[in-house]
């Protein structure tokens, strides 16, 4: 492991609008994450949770400040340059497990990337098939998303997160459409998963039980950061 984290952003600002109907959701955050990192983004609704991980996905622009990740400079970067870097190097799961319907949950763990080659190959359906197995499904591949369980829905989701050997992982309230045996199942499954890949999960969720399995508690409050702990990355094996 490199002593460089893995992302940092510095006096990152957010506002919505323009004028008087201008809205600042974040207030100059700075924060590193380390690879192999477990860590809970908490803070009440409204405080820019779900924003701060869309800026940290790439999916949105920050107003200003820095944004790196992986030694690239991506406050700058343009559209094509994050769509690529977001497809190899960031993982999405949401509060709604946004399989698409249609699709088996081999074919849904596939996705990002048979989207990214714009083809399938038998690779990806190996890959995929192993990640299926590796959070508890392998039984259910040839499944639509709704014969399967929220829960298991919400693994794979989590799979599909993974396809692409992503670094980071940003899971907006993963479990906050779950009752309390599945999201144990769930976050069983990502801590299992850091462990054993390395890879970094910054998991933001109102639940207590959720966050006090996480190595690090990352507080906003307000569009501030109110805690963010020191980096406690981990090893990790190679990435699943
Ligand atoms: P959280 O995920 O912690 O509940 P959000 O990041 O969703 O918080 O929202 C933070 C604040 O930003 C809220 O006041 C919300 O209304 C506002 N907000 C979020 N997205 C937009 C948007 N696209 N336009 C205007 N305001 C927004
Ligand atoms: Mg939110």
């Amino acid at each position: 492991m490199t002593d460089a984290p893995l992302l940092s952003v510095r006096q990152l600002v957010k506002r919505f609008g323009e004028g008087e109907a201008a809205a600042t959701v974040l207030y100059g955050i700075d924060l590193d994450l380390a690879r192999g990192e477990l860590a809970a983004l908490l803070g009440p609704s409204g405080s820019g949770k779900s924003t701060l991980l869309t800026i940290l996905g790439t999916l949105l622009q920050p107003t200003r400040g820095e944004h790196w990740m992986l030694g690239v400079d991506l406050a700058t970067a343009s559209e094509a340059e994050k769509t690529r870097f977001r497809a190899e190097n960031i993982g999405f799961v949401f509060q709604f497990h946004h399989l698409l319907p249609d699709l088996t949950a081999l074919e849904n763990v596939m996705m990002p990337a048979a989207a990214q080659a714009g083809r399938e190959t038998p690779a990806m359906r190996d890959r995929a098939g192993e990640l299926l197995e590796a959070v508890g499904l392998a039984a259910r591949r040839d499944y639509r998303p709704a014969a399967m369980s929220g829960g298991q829905r919400q693994r794979v989701a989590v799979a599909r997160a993974l396809m692409n050997r992503p670094a980071l992982v940003l899971a907006d309230e993963p479990t906050g459409n779950l009752d309390r045996e599945s999201a144990d199942q769930v976050m069983d499954l990502i801590g299992a998963i850091n462990a054993q890949t390395g890879t970094c999960f910054l998991i933001s969720t109102h639940d207590e039980r959720i966050s006090a399995r996480c190595r690090r508690r990352i507080e906003l409050l307000d569009g501030r950061l109110v805690m963010a702990g020191p980096m406690g990355g981990s090893e990790g094996g190679t990435l699943i």
